[in-house]
């Protein structure tokens, strides 16, 4: 864990329990799921092509970091508890395939090597950004914006599971 990450800006018990409150409300986390469904209608309006190699999961090889919402991580540990992390490589990729696809964050969804396809989904991200903002605050959950490897790997290593 790199103690630079934003996730190290608030101390890690804000972190897990925002995300206990995120769990404890059903009704939350089905207003996040219900955002990232629609964001993904919208990233599917432009035709893509993805042969699933899977690059684009081991983020050590792709130079990229992928930031969530306290809400999109409490989808992602809902649907399955975090395993540990090997070289910043997504824990949910078994096999080059991503084991919680209906569950992964809005930046998975939005991501492509295509960069012409990625900048397309990138102004879309924002619009759908601020609507995962607004239900925190509807839902009074406190709003955290961290890196993915590495708020997965502190809810792990905590006494959270
Ligand atoms: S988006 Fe690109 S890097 Fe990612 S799985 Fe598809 S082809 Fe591979
Ligand atoms: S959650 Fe799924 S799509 Fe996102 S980085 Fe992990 S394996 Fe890839």
């Amino acid at each position: 864990m790199n103690p630079n990450d934003p996730v190290f800006c608030q101390p890690p018990g804000e972190l897990t329990e925002a995300v206990r409150a995120a769990l404890s409300s059903g009704r939350f986390l089905s207003e996040i799921i219900s955002i990232l469904n629609d964001a993904q209608s919208t990233f599917e309006e432009l035709e893509t092509r993805c042969n699933a190699c899977g690059k684009c999961c081991k983020f050590d090889l792709v130079d990229h970091k992928l930031f969530v919402t306290v809400g999109e991580l409490g989808v992602v540990v809902a649907e399955s508890p975090p395993l540990p992390a090997v070289s910043r490589r997504c824990c949910y990729q078994q096999n080059h395939l991503c084991t919680i696809r209906k569950s992964r964050p809005l930046g998975c969804r939005a991501y492509h090597c295509d960069s012409r396809i990625f900048d397309v989904n990138s102004c879309k991200v924002e619009t759908y950004h601020k609507k995962l903002v607004q239900a925190h605050d509807r839902h009074g959950i406190p709003y955290l914006y961290v890196e993915f490897i590495s708020g997965i790997d502190l809810l792990r290593n905590s006494t959270f599971f």
